[in-house]
């Protein structure tokens, strides 16, 4: 759960550096700097390496950028640092020197701005939202399980959990409108939306009623056509307008729909001038939302951005803790780190197993165990694993080392073949269920104690060189995300 001082752990460092508007520009150039790369690099590359790019500070004419390791590092440094030069000059002309170096951001407020989109579950269909309604009234229509309390936070989504805190202690505040967050489904952006309006609805300590309209996009466009339709679009405008806070959820079901957006656009503009709070949440970055006219893009982008990150291991089990103990169920240890494991994809995905644990488990009167938790979610399990191919393993590997496909297969036995060629066989050993001689076949025919002996071999490598380790890991790390 959040407690106190997670909340106020994570709103120092937002405004630590005063909530100074300094701070703010120098926050929205670097938002429109990864923007910059992002186009300028490409999705993948950008995902790989550029988002684990954090802000260290600006000192008089020059700026430095952080990576937390050594290796990403010397590979941001080599391969994107004139990149990176350029688009901070074309950002902010005052910046000289870019000085790219190691350094983990202890300012989470600095994660977001290396923020780049998950990737898009599959089936990542613009959901209904049914949970709220556009509501003017207080209290009883509103979740009581979608709240700030309820939110478990962790690294992945610290920034997000402080951005709407803040949005929630004091709508409109500078820096914060509009309020964007994006992230994959079933990361928590609907949550924390519903933990906005229901604390102004319920908290706001005797200050006058604050109005909060909630809406999935779809729900707008639905009603903005019905208005159109009843010749009512006026009253449809007058009462988003009277409005303190508008949050649309789900921006991303507006591509490519224009004349909703243009409506959209109009009431966002009228509710930030007349100094009201908009929060909007997608799957993807304002810039990434393709089929979004530039001027709605661009102003969208101009408040605070947040990004959901995918959840880690840490938060699931903390995520599995909390609503085990909210359940009032006896859940095992190895369970919760076994469901952490494998169930690695979203919150709600995570949420509805252990819920079909609890359910079976209060069905048959049954503990919960290892065994029948193999057995109740063995449908849902089987979908995750075999998520790395071997394919994939080795096109990653080429990319990586900047081989051809065709040397994975290859008879040739240079060290720079070679030694990439390993890597990929202990990564495909490690990710996937092959066996070794399907791997061995799969590496132009070679046997299985070749594979072994490539296991081996970068196990041992690993061990004596950190460097080369890190390196490995970082492609393991990337085929599993
Ligand atoms: P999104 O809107 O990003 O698709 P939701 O907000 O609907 O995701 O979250 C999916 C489910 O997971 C909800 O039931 C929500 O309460 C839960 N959830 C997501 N993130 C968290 C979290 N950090 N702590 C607790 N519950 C969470
Ligand atoms: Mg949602």
């Amino acid at each position: 759960m959040a407690s106190d001082s997670d909340v106020l752990e994570s709103e120092r460092s937002v405004t630590s550096k005063g909530g100074s508007s300094a701070h703010a520009e120098l926050a929205a150039q670097w938002a429109r700097i990864n923007a910059r790369l992002q186009s300028a690099v490409g999705e993948v590359n950008y995902r790989a390496w550029m988002r684990h790019m954090s802000l260290g500070g600006v000192d008089g004419d020059e700026v430095a950028v952080q990576l937390p390791t050594a290796f990403m590092r010397d590979w941001v440094r080599d391969h994107y640092g004139d990149t990176l030069r350029a688009a901070w000059r074309a950002e902010n002309p005052a910046i000289r020197h870019v000085d790219i170096r190691i350094g983990h951001s202890t300012d989470a407020a600095e994660e977001v701005f290396a923020a780049a989109p998950e990737p898009t579950s599959p089936n990542s269909v613009p959901h209904h939202d049914d949970r709220a309604e556009p509501r003017h009234d207080p209290l009883g229509a509103l979740d009581a399980r979608y709240t700030f309390a309820s939110f478990v936070v962790g690294k992945p989504n610290e920034f997000a959990y402080a951005c709407a805190r803040r949005v929630a202690e004091q709508p409109a505040c500078k820096g914060f409108n509009p309020l964007f967050l994006y992230g994959g489904v079933g990361l928590g952006k609907t949550h924390l939306m519903l933990a906005i309006a229901w604390e102004l609805n319920c908290h706001n300590g005797g200050t006058p009623a604050v109005s909060v309209a909630y809406m999935s996009a779809e729900k707008f466009m639905y009603r903005f056509i019905a208005a159109l339709r009843s010749q009512s679009t006026m009253d449809f405008k007058e009462e988003l307008r009277s409005v303190d806070v508008l949050m649309i959820d789900d921006l991303q079901f507006l591509t490519g729909k224009e004349s909703t957006q243009e409506e959209f656009f109009h009431t966002f503009n009228a509710l930030v001038e007349a100094g009201k709070q908009i929060v909007v949440s997608a799957d993807k970055s304002p810039s990434d939302l393709s089929g979004l006219e530039d001027r709605l893009r661009t102003r969208l982008g101009c408040g605070m951005v947040a990004d959901l990150h995918a959840t880690t291991f840490e938060l699931r089990m903390s995520i599995l803790g909390a609503k085990a103990a909210d359940a009032r169920v006896e859940v095992p240890d190895r369970v919760m780190e076994f469901l952490a494991h494998k169930i690695t994809g979203n919150v709600r995905e995570l949420e509805g197993a252990l819920n079909r644990l609890i359910g079976h488990a209060e069905l048959f009167d049954q503990p919960i165990t290892l065994e029948t938790t193999q057995d109740v979610l063995r449908d849902l399990l089987k979908a995750h694993d075999r998520r790395v191919t071997i394919d994939e393993i080795q096109r990653r590997v080429c990319e990586h080392y900047k081989i051809r496909a065709t040397d994975m297969a290859s008879p040739r036995r240079a060290r720079n073949i070679a030694r990439p060629r390993q890597v990929a066989m202990y990564l495909a050993k490690l990710l996937t269920s092959r066996s070794l001689p399907e791997i061995g076949r799969r590496f132009g025919n070679r046997d299985h104690t070749t594979v072994m002996h490539a296991v081996a071999r970068i196990g041992e490598l690993m061990e004596r060189d950190p460097v080369f380790a890190e390196e490995v890991d970082l492609l393991r790390q990337m085929l599993e995300a």
